[in-house]
């Protein structure tokens, strides 16, 4: 089947086309995404309405684009996707209401799609990777462990109290004047820094639920900068560094004890980790997990970075999946701001079945 996906829940508008074979593999025809790093470099975060404006100013070229570079025009889509939730309002809207005017037109069946199961099921679209698997969504809005267990049935094992780990990335980066989006930046900086310098703390390591807190580790970081000010370019650089490495080591303990879990749960399993989110793209990050998969015995699974931050091909391929499943939405499908992906009414009832 040929779907379209459409994305609009947070700064990007996209939209994608994705062919699924009968096989179960997956095909990217066209992946267009339009950032709005411009519309909201002023504020420093990404600003709401002025989100929906832009989505709503561009969703409509970026299809056609994304049609014209697939090579197949929107008659011969089998399906609809749009991320109908969870994230902001606004985006959310413009993005499934343009899927569900496009369906009615087309008459084709409209797939509402969680974006947390899209970042959840790109692996499969990537790497073919079979059930069950852990993924590790690390983004400026989320960060947690899941359980994906199937199609719609999924288990969340841990996530952030206070903030995601990109956005602390985010607010590190702000307080030290470094702009934003702030990963890349604090990543880059901290290149030139001595991660030894500042024992930032790690908070609820101790614990042992799997869950993460970053705002702490952000007040500490605030705190240790501000009793440096004046801060020479080496201290940006040695705080960054710092910091980069705490998080590291946060995310590496956590993700120790989550293949722990999935060991126990699994016994002789083939254990595998799915990084998801734009965080997949810090290398110290990176390095860390792979080291404790590599001891763990698991496999580490990083999609191209292009398709772990927000995109359409993966709310296309999470369209696909479900779409083989039998599950068609109606046109009465309702946004949803906040859709937590372990809730009983993200699993598939089948009318294939
Ligand atoms: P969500 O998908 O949860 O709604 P989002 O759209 O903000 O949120 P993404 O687009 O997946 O999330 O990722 C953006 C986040 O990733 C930002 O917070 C950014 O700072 C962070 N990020 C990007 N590159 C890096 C990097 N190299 N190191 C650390 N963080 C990074
Ligand atoms: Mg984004
Ligand atoms: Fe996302």
């Amino acid at each position: 089947a040929t779907i379209l996906g459409i994305e609009t829940s947070c700064d990007e508008t996209a939209a994608a086309l994705v062919v699924r074979d009968e096989f179960g593999r997956g095909t990217i025809r066209s992946n267009v995404v339009r950032s709005q790093l411009d519309e909201h470099a002023a504020f420093g975060g990404v600003v709401p309405e002025l989100a929906a404006r832009a989505h709503v100013t561009y969703l409509d070229h970026i299809i056609a684009q994304a049609c014209r570079e697939a090579g197949i025009p929107l008659a011969q889509v089998d399906a609809i996707a749009a991320t109908a939730g969870p994230g902001l309002i606004g985006g959310v809207l413009v993005g499934l209401t343009t899927a569900k005017a496009l369906a009615a037109a087309l008459d084709k069946p409209l797939l509402g799609i969680n974006h947390l199961e899209a970042h959840a099921l790109t692996a499969r679209l990537t790497d073919g990777v079979p059930f069950p698997y852990l993924m590790l969504l690390v983004s400026g809005g989320h960060s947690q462990f899941v359980l994906v267990r199937g199609v719609g049935d999924y288990e969340r094992w841990g996530t952030t109290i206070d903030d995601a780990l990109g956005e602390a990335f985010d607010k590190v980066a702000k307080l030290l004047s470094l702009g934003h989006p702030g990963g890349p930046a604090v990543e880059r900086i901290a290149k030139a820094g001595d991660s030894h310098r500042f024992k930032f703390p790690r908070p609820l390591l101790r614990e042992a639920r799997m869950d993460f807190s970053f705002s702490g580790l952000k007040t500490a970081v605030r705190l240790q900068a501000e009793a440096l000010a004046p801060l020479a370019d080496q201290d940006v650089a040695d705080i960054a560094a710092s910091f980069q490495t705490a998080v590291a080591e946060i995310v590496a303990t956590r993700s120790r004890q989550a293949l722990e879990q999935f060991a126990s749960r699994f016994p002789g399993q083939d254990m595998r980790l799915v990084v998801a989110g734009g965080v997949a793209a810090n290398q110290t990050i990176g390095t860390a997990l792979r080291a404790v998969c590599a001891e763990a015995g698991a496999t580490l699974i990083v999609p191209p970075i292009a398709l772990c931050t927000d995109n359409g091909a993966m709310v296309a391929w999470a369209g696909a999946e479900r779409f083989a499943l039998g599950v068609h939405d109606g046109l009465e499908f309702v946004a949803r701001p906040r859709w937590p992906l372990d809730l009983d009414d993200m699993k598939v009832r089948s009318d294939a079945a």
